[in-house]
C-alpha cells in the first residue's frame, strides 16, 4: 500500500513536472508565434553591462506602478549619476526626485532609495545582502523586490510574484489564491525548483502581450488545454 502511494505521488509529480515545462514553453511558442515580446525591465538590467544587484534592486523599487521600458531608462541615467550605494546614500533627494520623476511617487521614491543605499553603504559595505531575511530588513522590500533581487541579481532560484504571476497563476488553476503572498507559497510547492528562476520572467512578459488582465487573447495562446479559465470560460 505504501510502494503503491509512493508510485502514485512520483507520477504526480512527473505530471506536475511536464504540465510546467508544457505551460512555460507553450507561453514562449505563443508569445514568438504572436510578436516576439519586448525582455522585461529587471532582466534589461540584468543584461545590461552595468546590471548590478544594487541597479536591479533600486530598479525594483522603482518599478512599482510605471511602465517596463520607463523603469529601464531612468535607472540608466541614476547610475551613471550616482555609481555606488556611498553616492546614492549621500544624494541630495531634489537631484534624485529630478531624474527618477517620471516613475510616480518620486518623493517617496527617492527618499527610500537614498535610505536603502545608506543602509547598504553603512551596513552591507556597499553590498547587496543575497538572502531573503536581510533583503526583507531593508525598509520598503517585501517579498516581490527581495525575490526579483535574489533572481536577476543573483541568479538564485525564487519566484516574485508579481500582479501578472499572481493573475496567470490563478488562471491556468495552478493555485487558487486571493493574494500574491499566498500564489508564492502554493507555487514553490507545486513547481520543481530548476523552473523557478524563469516564472517571474517569462509570466510577467505572457501578461504583458497575451493573457493581459482584461481581454485575454485566448484564441492565439498555445496553452489552453491547460487552463482552468479558458475551460469555465469556453466550454458547453
Ligand atoms: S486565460 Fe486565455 S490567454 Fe490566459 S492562459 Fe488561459 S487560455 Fe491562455
Amino acid at each position: 500500500m505504501i510502494i503503491y502511494t509512493n508510485i502514485i505521488l512520483v507520477w504526480s509529480i512527473i505530471g506536475q513536472l511536464d504540465k510546467i515545462s508544457r505551460i512555460l514553453n507553450g507561453m514562449l511558442k505563443t508569445m514568438n508565434s504572436v510578436k516576439p515580446p519586448r525582455m522585461t525591465a529587471l532582466r534589461e538590467l540584468h543584461e545590461a553591462e552595468n546590471g548590478s544587484p544594487l541597479s536591479i534592486l533600486i530598479g525594483t523599487i522603482l518599478s512599482a506602478r510605471t511602465r517596463d521600458e520607463n523603469t529601464s531608462a531612468v535607472v540608466k541615467k541614476l547610475f551613471s549619476r550616482y555609481k555606488t550605494a556611498r553616492a546614492l546614500a549621500s544624494a541630495k533627494p531634489v537631484d534624485v526626485e529630478k531624474i527618477i520623476k517620471s516613475t510616480g511617487f518620486y518623493r517617496v521614491k527617492a527618499r527610500r532609495i537614498i535610505e536603502v543605499a545608506s543602509i547598504i553603504n553603512s551596513k552591507y559595505s556597499g553590498k547587496v545582502p543575497q538572502t531573503i531575511d536581510k533583503l526583507l530588513e531593508l525598509p520598503g522590500v517585501g517579498r516581490k523586490t527581495a525575490n526579483c533581487v535574489l533572481v536577476y541579481a543573483f541568479d538564485k532560484p525564487a519566484i516574485p510574484v508579481d500582479t501578472h504571476v499572481h493573475r496567470i497563476s490563478n488562471r491556468l488553476g495552478l493555485v487558487q489564491t486571493k493574494i500574491p503572498e499566498e500564489t508564492e507559497i502554493e507555487l514553490m510547492k507545486k513547481i520543481p525548483r530548476e523552473h523557478w528562476i524563469r516564472i517571474n520572467d517569462i509570466f510577467v512578459m505572457y501578461g504583458q502581450n497575451i493573457c493581459k488582465p482584461i481581454s485575454p487573447m485566448c484564441a492565439v495562446c498555445q496553452i489552453k488545454k491547460d487552463c482552468s479559465y479558458y475551460r469555465t470560460k469556453f466550454s458547453s
